[in-house]
C-alpha cells in the first residue's frame, strides 16, 4: 500500500489547523482524516480560525444555499487572512467537500484569496497541495478530479484518539442517481473498501479506546467489498466480522437505501447482538408516484415489507428515516400517503426536508415545482407528526432499564452522557471512571432531546444484550 510521503524535518514546527465541517458524518470522518494527513507536518487542531496557518471549510452541497453559505463564510475568513498577513504571517485557505466539487473553479474566481479547492476524492493530496500553495505565493490549486486510485490507499493511519464512539467509512459514492440528489455527481461512483482494510482500521480504533463503531457510506448497505479470502462480502458479512473484534461492543451503520437491504443484512440484525437495534432507513416519500419520479426503485409497500422483515429478525428494532416534502409534482394526495406511511411505521426519530433543487440533478429542471409556501406548510405538518412519534418513543422508555454506553462528562458536575441502543442521549450521575462502560440505567424522565436516568444500584458494567 502506498503511503503519504514523510515530512521533511525542517517543517516540523507547530502550526494551527482549523477545519469547519458542514453536513453529514462522512464529512466529519473526512475532516478527521485531513487532520491526520497534516499532523505529521506539524499542524495541530485549533478551536478557531483566528491566527490559523491552514483553514479548511469542508462543505456540504446536499441542500439549500450551500454555495452561498460557503461564500458568506469565506468573507469572514478573508478578513482573518488579511489580519494574519498584516502581522507578517500566512494563512492558507482551502475549500473542500461537495460544494468544492460542484463549484470548482467558480470558487477560485469569486474568492481569489482562496488558495486550494479540492473535492471529496482528492483530499489525500492535501499535504502536496498545501506545499504547492506555500511555495508559489499566489498560486491557486484546484483538484476536483476523480482519481482512478482510491484515496484510502494514500491515507495515513488515524492518529487522534477516536473517542468511545467512532466513525469508519466503508463505502463511498453512489450509483443510484435518485433524481433529487447531488451525491453521485459530487462523491462519484460507488466504491467499497476491501474488508481487510476496514477490519484493520476497526482494530486500531478498538485499541485506541473505541467501543462503538458506526460504519459510514453514502449508500452503506450497497457495500460489496473484497473479503479477506478474496471473495465478496456484503454489509451483513462485514458486520459479522467486525463484531468479533475484542473491545467493540456496538456496531451501527448509516445511511442505507431500502432497496439494498438484502437477506444477509437482515440475518445480521438477527444474529449479531452487537448490531444495535436502531436503523436509519430513508424512505423520502410514502407515495408510489413520487417514489417513481425520485427514481427510488421501490414502492411504499415494499418499504413497509422490508421493515416488517427487519422487525421479525430483530423485534426490538426502532427506525429512523429521511423525508423530502414538496418534490416536483407532489400533490396533496401524495403528501397524505407520506403521512399515512409515517403513522403506519411509527418512526422513533426522523429528519424531514423541503425539496431543494440541486443544480445538475434531473428533478431541478422539472416544470412542476411545488411553491415554497406549500412546501413549508407540508413540512410543518409532517414534522409535527414525526416529533409526536419521537416523543412517544422516548416516553415509552421511562421506567425501562436501558444499557447505556457512557461517552463523556455531562453538563453538570458528577454527570455522564451516553447513548442507549436506540441512539437516545442519556444522562445519569456517574464517575468519569465509567466512561467507556455499558451500564444498566433506569430511565426516569424523557426530556425534549434526551433521557435522564439513574444507574441501577450496585450495577457492574454489562455485556450488551437485547433490550
Ligand atoms: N443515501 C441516502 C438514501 O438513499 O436515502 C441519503 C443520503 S442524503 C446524503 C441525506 C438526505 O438528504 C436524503 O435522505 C434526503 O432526504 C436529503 N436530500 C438529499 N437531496 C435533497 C434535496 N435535493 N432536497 C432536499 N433534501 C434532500
Ligand atoms: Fe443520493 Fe442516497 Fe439516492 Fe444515492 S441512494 S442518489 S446517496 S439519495
Amino acid at each position: 500500500m502506498t503511503r503519504a510521503a514523510s515530512p521533511p524535518p525542517q517543517v516540523l514546527m507547530e502550526k494551527k489547523l482549523f477545519i469547519k465541517t458542514y453536513g453529514c458524518q462522512m464529512n466529519a470522518y473526512d475532516s478527521a482524516r485531513m487532520a491526520d494527513l497534516m499532523a505529521p507536518f506539524g499542524y495541530a487542531a485549533a478551536e478557531s480560525p483566528e491566527g490559523a496557518d491552514l483553514v479548511i471549510l469542508n462543505t456540504c452541497h446536499i441542500r439549500e444555499k450551500a454555495a452561498e453559505k460557503t461564500f458568506s463564510e469565506l468573507g469572514t475568513i478573508r478578513r482573518l487572512k488579511r489580519a494574519r498577513e498584516r502581522q507578517g504571517g500566512r494563512m492558507i485557505v482551502a475549500v473542500a467537500g461537495c460544494v468544492a466539487q460542484a463549484e470548482g473553479a467558480e470558487i477560485l474566481e469569486r474568492a481569489p484569496y482562496v488558495d486550494l479547492v479540492f473535492g471529496p476524492q482528492t483530499y489525500h493530496r492535501l499535504p502536496e497541495m498545501v506545499a504547492r500553495a506555500l511555495l508559489a505565493a499566489g498560486e491557486q490549486v484546484l483538484d476536483t478530479s476523480f482519481p482512478a486510485e482510491p484515496k484510502f490507499d494514500y491515507l495515513p493511519e488515524t492518529s487522534a484518539a477516536p473517542g468511545i464512539s467512532a466513525f469508519l467509512t466503508v463505502q463511498e459514492g453512489c450509483d443510484r442517481f435518485c433524481t433529487f440528489c447531488v451525491v453521485p455527481y459530487t462523491r462519484g461512483a460507488e466504491y467499497s473498501r476491501p474488508a481487510a482494510e476496514i477490519i484493520a482500521e476497526a482494530r486500531r480504533l478498538a485499541a485506541s479506546g473505541a467501543r462503538e463503531i458506526t460504519l459510514l457510506g453514502q449508500n452503506v448497505n450497497a457495500y460489496h467489498g473484497t473479503s479477506p479470502g478474496g471473495g465478496e462480502w456484503g454489509l451483513g458479512e462485514l458486520i459479522g466480522a467486525l463484531a468479533g473484534i475484542p473491545g467493540i461492543a456496538r456496531l451501527r451503520y448509516t445511511t442505507s437505501h431500502p432497496k439494498d437491504v438484502d437477506d444477509r443484512l437482515i440475518a445480521a440484525h438477527r444474529d449479531v447482538p452487537a448490531l444495535m437495534p436502531f436503523l436509519h432507513l430513508p424512505v423520502q416519500s410514502g407515495s408510489d408516484r413520487v417514489l417513481r419520479a425520485m427514481n427510488r426503485r421501490h414502492t411504499a409497500d415494499q418499504y413497509s415489507r422490508t421493515v416488517e422483515r427487519l422487525r421479525r429478525a430483530r423485534p426490538d428494532l426502532a427506525l429512523s428515516s429521511d423525508f423530502i416534502v414538496g418534490f416536483p409534482g407532489e400533490s396533496d394526495a401524495d403528501f397524505d400517503a407520506t403521512l399515512a406511511l409515517s403513522r403506519d411505521i411509527g418512526f422513533a426519530q426522523a429528519f424531514s426536508f423541503k425539496y431543494s433543487p440541486r443544480p445538475g440533478t434531473p428533478a431541478a429542471s422539472a416544470a412542476n415545482q411545488v411553491p415554497e409556501p406549500v412546501k413549508a406548510e407540508r413540512l410543518a405538518v409532517l414534522q409535527a407528526l414525526l416529533h409526536d412519534g419521537q416523543r412517544l418513543f422516548n416516553e415509552a422508555s421511562v421506567g425501562c432499564v436501558l444499557p447505556v454506553l457512557f461517552e463523556k462528562p455531562g453538563r453538570h458536575e458528577g454527570q455522564l452522557v451516553g447513548r442507549s441502543p436506540y441512539l437516545q442521549s442519556v444522562h445519569a450521575e456517574a464517575g468519569v471512571e465509567r466512561i467507556g462502560e455499558i451500564v444498566p440505567v433506569t430511565i426516569r424522565a424523557a426530556l425534549p432531546n434526551s433521557l435522564a436516568g439513574a444507574i441501577v444500584a450496585q450495577s457492574p458494567a454489562v455485556a450488551e444484550h437485547r433490550a
